[in-house]
């Protein structure tokens, strides 16, 4: 008989972190220096709205953008509905609206 717990394993994966574009990583901290402030507590996913309807989680788009892993980043950003919800929960002042367009505005720029 097979338990279902509701949750499953990961499947394996590896990343490349060579593979992290360090001019984008720049070129947003450039453009949104608050996002160097984050620290990590989870608070903006908790309380996302998109979160509620997909598998979008605020902190995967971080950790997402540090590894290089454009292409499935770009997925994830199309998720966030921009409420701002995350904004007014955050304890360090990150306003994350900026934030996921400047990403979105880097990954497609030429
Ligand atoms: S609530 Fe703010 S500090 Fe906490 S993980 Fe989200 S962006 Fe980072
Ligand atoms: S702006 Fe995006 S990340 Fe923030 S709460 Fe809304 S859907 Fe979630």
């Amino acid at each position: 008989m097979t338990i279902n717990f509701g949750y499953s394993i990961a499947k394996t994966r590896v990343i490349n972190l060579d593979s992290c574009d360090f001019e984008k990583l720049h070129k947003l901290e450039k453009l949104t220096p608050s996002f160097k402030r984050c620290m990590n507590c989870g608070a903006c996913t908790a309380t996302c709205s998109a979160q509620q309807f997909t598998d979008f989680n605020i902190r995967k788009v971080k950790s997402l953008f540090f590894q290089g892993q454009y292409t499935q980043l770009e997925i994830e950003l199309n998720k966030c509905m921009l409420c701002g919800k995350c904004t007014l929960v955050c304890p360090r002042g990150l306003n994350l609206r900026p934030i996921i367009m400047n990403m979105r505005k880097i990954l497609t720029a030429k």
